[in-house]
């Protein structure tokens, strides 16, 4: 999409972590070093010449930031949930030693841990400037960029605990990727998930029940938000289970795909 400029987060040679402008698509996509942006991804100067973006290992974002998330704001959702459209938002935080990138392996926990893990779907916003008490006008120009989250969620632990912290903070149950969107639209951007090739969720984000500026000011109000934070704004309905052996694609329109395959965890 024209005027979108997507920045990667990726590994060094020496495994320190890299911000690089990505140019072009598919085989042919370049990844040009970047430094000194700010907040709001913007400035910087670019570094050494373009690499092919297949030879480095991309990053999430959000390492060592927290990742907030809202639960049930898309009302099919709430309702194959079994549960009514919430009055105000639910929010929860997974934890950062979740997150992997584009690429890197969701692993199932045991079945005697958690038996059946969903996919969700997910738009995720990073924050540019801190929020604090901020109004909605001031937290949706803090929107530095978009990217794809998939809010994996180990279902039956979830209403086995009656809270969230470990059915959605298992490792690896929080990839975001394959990049942050500058100046992607997320008023009505679509957000599907496909579970090897085959679409399984399909929303679009004019349907959020609570808008993303309102939510980050309803959070902004007792929780300081600092740049790096991520903010992921709900799944729409057709969540399901993931198995061994699938392949994951959380797609968000003017972002990309983030792509995972899904593996039993080694002991
Ligand atoms: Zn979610």
């Amino acid at each position: 999409m024209a005027g979108i400029k997507r920045i990667a987060r990726f590994l060094g040679k020496d495994g320190e972590i890299l911000e690089g402008v990505v140019h072009g698509e598919g085989a042919a996509a370049e990844i040009e070093e970047v430094s000194g942006l700010d907040g709001m991804l913007q400035g910087g100067r670019t570094l050494g010449r373009p690499r092919p973006l297949k030879e480095v290992q991309l990053m999430p974002w959000g390492i060592s930031r927290k990742i907030l998330a809202v639960g049930k704001n898309y009302r099919d959702h709430a309702k194959e949930m079994g549960s009514e459209a919430p009055q105000s938002p639910i929010i929860f935080i997974k934890p950062s030693s979740a997150l992997i990138g584009h690429g890197e392996t969701i692993e199932l926990p045991p079945s005697s841990i958690a038996k059946e893990v969903h996919h969700e779907a997910e738009l995720c916003v990073i924050i540019g400037k801190r929020l604090r008490r901020a109004g909605e006008a001031e937290c949706a120009k803090a929107i530095a960029a978009l990217t794809c989250l998939n809010d994996v969620t180990a279902r039956d632990v979830q209403k086995t605990d009656g809270q969230w912290a470990r059915a959605k903070g298992f490792d690896s149950f929080c990839p975001v990727g394959p990049w942050a969107a500058v100046g992607a639209p997320w008023e009505d951007a679509f957000v599907r998930c496909r579970v090897n090739g085959e679409v399984r969720q399909d929303g679009r984000t004019k349907d959020l029940l609570f808008s993303i500026p309102r939510l980050l000011a309803f959070i902004s109000a007792g929780i300081t938000l600092e740049p790096g934070d991520l903010f992921s704004t709900g799944t729409p309905s057709g969540v399901g289970p993931i198995r061994a052996g699938d392949e994951v694609e959380v797609e968000v329109e003017g972002v990309g795909i983030l792509r995972n395959p899904v593996r039993a965890r080694k002991g």
